[in-house]
């Protein structure tokens, strides 16, 4: 039998696994990018948001803080997010998160190298926000860190999860309700030991990122952005989707 070329090799091989798209599986004639339905379904922020806090604001007012951050400042500098939580983007997380598939997400945030980039420099160092130890040791996982590791791995920011820990055990957010969920998440942060002796390592140049994967109302990543600040440099605050309800 005549050895195959490697141009006849490659198409054996998209005729028996044709290239499917990443986000919703149905097979493509291309061979990157995902389908026309699922672009179609992705929720980059809108250009136009609130620095401080990176709720997307209304075109037409001209840039500045939205009305709840002229009342009250937030203690990071600058909150950004990546996506809307909706549509593909929604199902991406969830499969990465429930069933531990990150194809879609990785497909999602090679997307956006470009904003990625200019957001992130080398000398930046992203702090995940921290899961509790007894949930981590339990699932093995620890989302917002993984997130972190695929975002350094693309920009060359310099990533560090002993920096910001989390402390005692405490209830799940999400089972807890109004003042609750806040005087819960108010002790559920703090510095390690050996934090500013582990930040000395790295550029003082950077920026300091706390970052999460879903933002829902914020809090989680204000309150841990509170605890960084006592690292005494500017923190800046990073979600990967931010859910979103006009
Ligand atoms: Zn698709
Ligand atoms: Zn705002």
């Amino acid at each position: 039998m005549p050895a195959l070329s490697i141009k006849a090799l490659s198409k054996l091989q998209s005729m028996v696994f044709p290239y499917t798209c990443p986000l919703c599986a149905t097979p493509l004639d291309e061979t990157e990018g995902c389908c026309s339905d699922c672009l179609q379904n992705i929720s980059p922020i809108p250009q136009s948001t609130c620095l401080s806090c990176g709720i997307p604001l209304n075109p037409t007012l001209a840039p500045g803080p939205c009305g709840a951050c002229l009342k009250k400042t937030l203690p990071q500098q600058q909150t950004h997010h990546l996506y809307l939580y909706q549509n593909v983007v929604r199902d991406a997380i969830l499969a990465w998160k429930l069933q531990g598939q990150d194809m879609a997400l990785n497909f999602l945030i090679q997307a956006a190298t470009p904003q990625l980039k200019q957001l992130f420099s080398k000398q930046d160092i992203l702090l995940p926000v921290p899961m509790p130890m007894y949930r981590m040791r339990r699932s093995g996982l620890h989302h917002s860190a993984d997130l972190c590791q695929k975002i350094a791995h693309i920009t060359g920011a310099q990533f560090n999860w002993q920096i910001l820990r989390r402390k005692g055990v405490h209830q799940r957010q999400s089972s807890l309700h109004g003042k609750a969920r806040q005087r819960n998440l108010h002790r559920a942060f703090q510095l390690s030991l050996s934090a500013t002796s582990r930040l000395d390592t790295y550029s003082s140049k950077g920026k300091i990122w706390v970052v999460d994967d879903i933002l829902t109302t914020g809090a989680t990543l204000r309150h841990a952005c509170q605890v960084a600040k006592q690292l005494k440099r500017p923190i800046f605050a990073f979600s990967f989707a931010r859910t979103w309800h006009k």
